[in-house]
């Protein structure tokens, strides 16, 4: 499985992932299979959880999934080289403002639409892969019990194909752009504003002077969008910290209980 995930994603630092087997709690009532979420202290890590029933990753459904969730870990590497603490990343706040942004929907969800187009449905680029390339090169090569690589023309022609950063120019730069256009783009009504800088921007000397003040407006609008965002995650993570706190406590407190109803009814019982 990290053989494959490399070989699709040769950018992204698998040291830094860590794959779990079932969903976290608070998001158990997801309907997802998977889903890919920051590690709750650490900086720079990055972990992919996966529903036990969905985790098949001999099959090309359960390994699309993976693949997908493993692209998410990728937009959190790239987003600003994924530096943060805990939750508090580029790539949460971009989602979140994302989202606020694509209506609070998850269909037509810039970073999901780029995850899926790779992989994680039948039309992906990954499945489409398993589908036509199933004959010629034999998935047993990929991602078989020995693990033998495939040649250096293949290779480069599946990074090629099926590379996500293959689209434009390569790996963590194309990233980290996009991440600022994606925070520019979920702002309300930055396409008028955007098509006013541009045409500003086209001018020629000193004519784009007039369009300072628009210039700004947009620079400030940009940064105080991310500063919001960036507040409701701190908020929803310090939530979701307080309640596994809670949980832990009181799950730690019960199995004490447990164990000395225990020890007193056998010692009645003796
Ligand atoms: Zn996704």
């Amino acid at each position: 499985m990290r053989q494959t995930i490399q070989t699709f994603l040769p950018n992204l630092d698998l040291d830094r992932v860590s794959f779990h087997r079932a969903m976290p709690h608070l998001f158990s009532w997801l309907p997802h299979g998977g889903i890919t979420l920051p590690h709750l202290w650490r900086s720079r890590r990055t972990r992919i959880y996966v529903a036990r029933r969905y985790w098949r990753p001999a099959s090309r459904g359960g390994l699309g999934l993976i693949l997908h969730e493993a692209l998410h870990a990728q937009q959190v590497q790239d987003c600003l080289l994924g530096w943060g603490w805990g939750p508090l990343r580029p790539f949460v706040i971009l989602y979140l403002a994302a989202w606020a942004g694509n209506g609070f929907r998850y269909v037509g969800h810039p970073m999901e639409v780029d995850a899926y187009r790779f992989a994680g449905s039948a039309g992906s680029r990954f499945e489409c892969w398993c589908d036509s390339g199933a004959t010629s090169i034999p998935w047993d090569r990929l991602a078989g019990p020995h693990g033998e690589p495939l040649d250096d023309d293949e290779l480069r022609r599946l990074r090629e194909e099926c590379s996500p950063a293959s689209a434009s120019s390569p790996g963590r730069e194309r990233s980290a752009v996009v991440a600022h256009r994606d925070l520019a783009h979920s702002i309300p009504g930055w396409r008028g504003l955007e098509s006013l800088l541009r045409r500003s921007l086209d001018l020629t000397a000193w004519a784009w002077l007039p369009a300072l003040p628009a210039i700004l407006v947009g620079a400030c609008t940009v940064v105080l969008w991310g500063l919001f965002w960036g507040t409701v995650t701190a908020i929803l993570w310090s939530g979701i910290v307080v309640v596994e706190l809670v949980g832990g406590a009181v799950a730690l407190f019960l199995r004490l209980l447990a164990g000395l109803v225990g020890k007193v009814g056998a010692l009645l019982a003796g």
